[in-house]
């Protein structure tokens, strides 16, 4: 079944607040089956409200939109569903006394404007709002559904995974399963990988369609199959995710799709081994990218965010002759930082990082973006210097991925 989302807020297309709405609503229709053909981003207008739904149904047969339900004028959606449904505002007592009880549970009054969260459109379906005050309305025409949702992302992601979710299933039964594969691969750009694969590609059955998806560094290579077997489509993807495997054998570093720092904690897991970060120029964002793993603390044990010369010696014992001769952003330093952390929090690995991020700092041997990365496991020590170039997040984030991926190459190239 096709769906498409329509997301509404003018905080949306000023750039103020990062449409996540969408993001999430495609990943769980997806996991349903539903595919989503299209995501539209409006301001709150009436016009460009009622054409974006107009045009959406002569599409599909399935809308979902979220934002523009509040009390406050900005918010303009209901009234413009009510008039494009070829309706009447009433007052639902269901709502209003919903909105009571959630008002006097935090003990706050009701004012006239959240008062009128409980007026809703005649021609809808009100589907009760648990954790917040405006209500989710389900309108249909002919064959078509439209749910109009809170924009608030957490209201928005209860009313999907609680009734939502389960109506659209009911009042459309079963239809085409969606599965997706995901296989992470490195030590290939995009355009080397999808020569790789010419043959693999041209051979793929049509049900099963290959995407890349490329960070630097790594490719994320998502199969994804459609059709009403589902035994059947998982049997053919797990024969595609084979043949993989025999063609790219071991720059396949995860079969799942993560972040980075969730395929090293995988490795690390299965290797039964335990990490330690020293992070200067990183700021300790390698750690962060680590910790955002449920389960981390099973393989990391901490980190130093060694930013002085005096914590380099002092915490991680670089010593001064060592920084002196070198300077801070150089192999020997980065190298005794990974091995100092290593020590000082009894790991089995570690990744250290020293550079100079920007926009200031730079000298000619040592530009902006210039960063010194090790990794080591036991005795094995391997470093690189990265020249990254953008802006200072922008390194600070290369640095952290390419520092991850350092450590990921080193645990699958040797047997420790
Ligand atoms: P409520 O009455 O509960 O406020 P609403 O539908 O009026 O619901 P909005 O006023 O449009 O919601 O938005 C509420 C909050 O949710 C705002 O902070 C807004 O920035 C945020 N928000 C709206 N749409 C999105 C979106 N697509 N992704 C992420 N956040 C969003
Ligand atoms: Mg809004």
């Amino acid at each position: 079944m096709k769906s498409e989302i329509i997301v509404i807020g003018d905080e949306l297309l000023i750039g103020q607040v990062l449409d996540t709405n969408s993001k999430w609503m495609a990943t769980e229709l997806n996991k349903q089956g539903w595919e989503v053909t299209r995501i539209t981003t409006i301001s709150d207008n009436a016009e460009d409200i009622t054409e974006a739904i107009s045009s959406a149904f002569l599409r599909v047969d399935v809308v979902l939109m979220t934002g523009g339900l509040g009390p406050t004028s900005d918010d303009v959606t209901k009234p413009v569903l009510c008039r494009y449904f070829g309706g009447k505002m009433i007052f639902d007592n269901s709502v209003y006394e919903q909105n009571l009880r959630y008002f006097s549970a935090r003990g706050l009054q009701m004012n006239e404007s959240t008062r009128r969260q409980a007026e809703v459109p005649d021609v809808c379906t009100v589907i009760p709002n648990p954790v917040g005050t405006a209500p989710i309305m389900w309108f249909e025409q002919g064959t078509k559904v439209l749910v109009a949702m809170p924009g608030v992302p957490n209201e928005m992601r209860v009313a999907m995974q609680g009734e939502v979710l389960q109506r659209l299933r009911t009042h459309y039964g079963d239809h085409d399963a969606i599965l997706h594969r995901t296989l992470m691969v490195f030590r290939n750009t995009e355009s080397g990988l999808s020569e790789r694969l010419t043959t693999f590609e041209a051979e793929l059955p049509s049900f099963i369609k290959l995407a890349y998806l490329p960070i630097p560094g790594v490719v994320r290579l998502r199969l994804t199959a459609r059709g009403n077997d589902e035994a059947l489509l998982s049997k053919n993807l797990d024969e595609m995710v084979e043949k993989l495997r025999n063609i790219l054998d071991d720059d396949i570093f995860c079969e799942e799709d993560t972040t980075l720092g969730g395929a090293l904690g995988k490795i690390l897991l299965e290797k039964g081994l335990s990490v330690a970060t020293a992070e200067s120029c990183t700021g300790g964002n390698i750690a962060h990218e680590i910790t955002l793993i449920s389960g981390s603390s099973a393989y990391f044990n901490g980190s130093v965010v060694a930013y002085s010369n005096d914590v380099k010696q002092r915490v991680l014992g670089v010593s001064e002759e060592m920084l002196a001769q070198n300077g801070a952003v150089s192999q020997p330093v980065v190298e005794a930082m990974a091995t100092g952390v290593m020590r000082l929090a009894n790991t089995t690995c570690a990744i250290a990082t020293s550079g100079i991020a920007g926009p200031n700092g730079g000298t000619p041997d040592k530009p902006v973006g210039t960063v010194w990365m090790a990794v080591c496991c036991g005795d094995k020590v391997v470093s690189e210097c990265g020249h990254f170039v953008g802006t200072r997040a922008f390194i600070i984030e290369r640095a952290t991925q390419r520092a991850i991926m350092m450590l990921v190459d080193l645990l699958l190239r040797c047997d420790c």
